[in-house]
């Protein structure tokens, strides 16, 4: 029995639909996590989970017991669930102890208090009972919210881009260390950010939203190597969505050669189809007669990432260990090398079959005469940190 569970839900503000037909559950003890551009709906969706906001079409339900319906709107208090936001809102006049049992007026205060050194101890500020908010850092202030949250033992806990006002290294170390507490605590948890790599460091099911609707609901893996909507492939990761033709034979004619896999046989002969070419689906090889220049060189720590113009204009990304660099302008081969084939068709919709097996790659063969060739798509940067 999942612990939340949406059921095509709607909401509208008038005339804009801000919601439409979303769908997702989470089982007790797992964290879920949404992302998508901004103005795209998440906050309104977490407001109508934590009952501020009604439906119009569709169900809220929480461990079986509906609380939002069109009919039906379960006040918050009486939800079990707790809600960590960007800001903190911490009481400045009220100590750290007086902070995180803020929420527990049913306990006794050795209860409370035992909470209150429990949960400073999990979050690795044992002795700071005493302190005021103005004496802590952002980070431990963060840490503080998360404690108050989670100090009467909700059922689920909302939590709306709690790190985006953290520098970025604080950021992903916090992602993990509440992932860890909420996994000690066994708390269902739903998180909002714009950050893919905070999302992977605590999601076990990840969802993109894109205008009010959910494209695709499952674990951060798939989403970033199964993308079942283009606007998924654009929004995860790196990568560009190349342009191809499928060919009587069951063939791909794409700009790094031609493709074979037995999907492709299932699909009409001359039908356009884009598909994705992530950098770790392209590695460099001097022997190679797929060649390029190098555009770009954006250093990752252990990688660099290589932004590569071929020779027939296409550019394609790719990953190479950062202590064997390659210089912008430099002339590379690069080889295919992928693990599984990502494909769309016209409508944007992943065409499926393609996952189980890596396609074949005909090695390349440069063209007699040259074309214009057909543009990329490139996926776009936004919040790309790969
Ligand atoms: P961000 O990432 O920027 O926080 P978001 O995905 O959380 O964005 P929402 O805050 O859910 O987006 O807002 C979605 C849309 O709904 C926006 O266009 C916003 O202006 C609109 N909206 C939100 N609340 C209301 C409201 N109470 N009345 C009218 N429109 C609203």
């Amino acid at each position: 029995m999942p612990l939340l569970q949406l059921d095509k839900i709607h909401i509208s503000f008038g005339a804009q639909h801000i919601v439409r037909g979303v769908s997702l559950q989470l089982e007790a003890g797992e964290i879920g996590c949404l992302l998508g551009p901004s103005g795209c709906g998440k906050t309104t969706l977490l407001r109508a989970i934590a009952g501020f906001q009604g439906l119009q079409l569709g169900t809220i339900t929480m461990a079986n017991e509906c609380v939002s319906s069109p009919n039906q709107l379960t006040p918050p208090e009486q939800r079990g669930i707790g809600m960590v936001f960007q800001d903190f809102a911490l009481f400045p006049h009220l100590t750290v102890a007086e902070n995180i049992s803020f929420g527990m007026r049913k306990a006794s205060a050795a209860e409370r208090r035992a909470r209150v050194d429990e949960l400073l101890t999990r979050i690795g500020l044992p002795g700071y009972q005493k302190r005021y908010p103005h004496e802590l850092s952002g980070g431990q202030q963060q840490r503080i919210a998360l404690a108050r949250a989670l100090a009467p033992k909700p059922r689920l806990l909302l939590l709306d881009e709690p790190f985006s006002s953290l520098d970025a290294e604080l950021r992903e170390r916090l992602a993990v260390e509440v992932r860890e507490l909420l996994k000690q605590e066994q708390i269902t948890a739903l998180l909002v950010t714009h950050d893919q790599q905070e999302a992977f460091a605590m999601a076990d099911k990840a969802g993109v939203m894109y205008q009010g609707e959910l494209l695709q609901w499952e674990t951060p893996y798939q989403l970033y190597h199964q993308p079942r909507h283009q606007l998924v492939a654009d929004f995860i990761g790196h990568g560009v969505l190349l342009q191809g033709t499928v060919n009587a034979s069951g063939s791909l004619a794409s700009p790094l050669g031609m493709l074979e896999h037995p999907s492709l046989l299932t699909v009409p002969d001359g039908t356009p189809v884009s598909f994705l070419v992530r950098p770790d689906d392209i590695v460099p090889d001097t022997n190679s007669r797929l060649r390029g220049r190098i555009k770009a060189r954006g250093f990752r720590g252990a990688h660099n990432l290589y932004s590569v113009q071929l020779n027939s204009g296409i550019e394609v990304l790719t990953l190479s260990p950062s202590h064997e660099q390659m210089n912008v302008g430099d002339e590379v081969g690069l080889r295919p090398e992928f693990d599984h084939l990502v494909v769309f068709a016209a409508d944007h919709c992943e065409l499926p079959g393609f996952h189980d097996q890596a396609p074949l790659v005909r090695p390349f063969t440069p063209p007699v005469s040259t074309a214009p060739p057909a543009q990329p798509v490139p996926t776009s940067p936004k919040a790309k940190s790969a």
